[in-house]
């Protein structure tokens, strides 16, 4: 079921359009990322849903219910949508529990609650006096999860909860607040430019450039299918090389690749090839030369290069599991699987 429907969403700032025509659906209970570069227009996403802006075009509905569209839109503060940003923003001169509780302060098991959360959160109880000043950046992004999941929430935004962290917490975080919005069983639209982010949390990806949406859909489906170079790139490593198509023939400088019946194309374009789908091999009479091999014990990062109608192409692998290799050595590359065209 949808919790979230937005339809044909536009938003300008004066003559700079932070979004233009963005429709997407998040269901009940699911995970939605939402990646793009700085200025893609990701925050003001989240602004138009959370209420903090209003729409100059399209609609958004919660739970059926209109919340925005360009004449009129339900006040932020009635939408009962959760938003935890990048500094938790937490109040400076309120303790933890207090923090918790704000906003649920009349309600008379609040207390009793807001220890609930701290629980779910992983927050120690013996924190609950202390002031915000007095905890870690992770603890900081418990309580401000705590303290939005308090009001319990139609939906939970977070705008790239995990960026002022250090690396090996920022992963610790972002495994931790899936399972506690599993847990609450809120829908929940995150926002972050970090690949490994957004592949590792997500049920459903959303590709936004130049406020645009570029694509949607489940992490394996648009590793498999980007739509085009730029969003193949960003998903993994890839392999991206002319051709020349002719139905389910992508012909290039790897040979003559099988496409997908479903990608039948035709003409001169580009071709997707993950590295996990080649194999190098010692061949004498192989086009392909090594340029440089650096065996590294479980995989290898290998250069190699050939001439190609006239052209010299040159192919750098990061992890392969190919050993013994040597610089000038004649190879040939095998591919498994079939190859995507690519728009772009
Ligand atoms: P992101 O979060 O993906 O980095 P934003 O949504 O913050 O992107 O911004 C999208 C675009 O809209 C950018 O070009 C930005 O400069 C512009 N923008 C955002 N908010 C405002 C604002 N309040 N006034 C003017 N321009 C804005
Ligand atoms: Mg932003």
């Amino acid at each position: 079921m949808t919790v979230l429907r937005i339809a044909n969403l536009g938003k300008t700032y004066g003559t700079a359009t932070a979004l233009a025509g963005v429709s997407l659906d998040v269901a009940m209970g699911s995970r939605t990322v939402i990646v793009g570069p700085s200025g893609s227009g990701k925050t003001t996403l989240l602004r138009l849903i959370a209420g903090f802006e209003a729409p100059d075009t399209g609609r958004i509905e919660l739970n059926g219910e209109l919340l925005a569209d360009a004449e009129a839109g339900v006040p932020a503060y009635r939408r009962n949508i959760g938003l935890v940003m990048q500094e938790g923003a937490l109040f400076p001169h309120l303790s933890v529990l207090d923090n918790i509780c704000f906003g649920i302060r009349s309600e008379a098991d609040a207390n009793k609650r807001a220890l609930a959360l701290m629980d779910m959160t992983e927050l120690d109880r013996g924190m609950a006096q202390r002031q915000p000043h007095q905890l870690s950046g992770g603890q900081q992004q418990r309580v401000a999860l705590a303290r939005a999941l308090a009001r319990q929430p139609r939906l939970m935004l977070l705008d790239e909860p995990f960026s002022a962290l250090d690396a090996g917490l920022r992963e610790q975080m972002r495994d931790a607040t899936a399972n506690i919005l599993a847990q609450a069983g809120v829908a929940t639209v995150l926002v972050t430019h970090d690949r490994d982010e957004a592949m590792g949390f997500a049920d459903q990806l959303v590709i936004l450039r130049d406020g645009r949406l570029v694509q949607a859909g489940s992490p394996k489906s648009l590793y498999r299918r980007p739509v085009d170079a730029t969003t193949a790139a960003f998903l993994g490593a890839a392999i991206i090389l002319p051709a020349d198509f002719s139905v389910r023939t992508a012909e290039c400088a790897l040979g003559a690749l099988l496409v997908p019946e479903t990608d039948a194309a035709e003409g001169a374009g580009k071709v997707l090839i993950r590295p996990e789908q080649l194999n190098i091999v010692a061949a004498p009479e192989g086009e392909w030369h090594v340029v440089s091999a650096l065996d590294r014990g479980n995989k290898s990062a290998v250069t190699i290069e050939r001439v190609y109608r006239g052209d010299r192409v040159v192919i750098s692998f990061d992890d392969v599991s190919v050993h013994g290799l040597e610089v000038g050595q004649a190879v040939q590359v095998e591919i498994a699987g079939t190859v995507r065209p690519l728009k772009g």
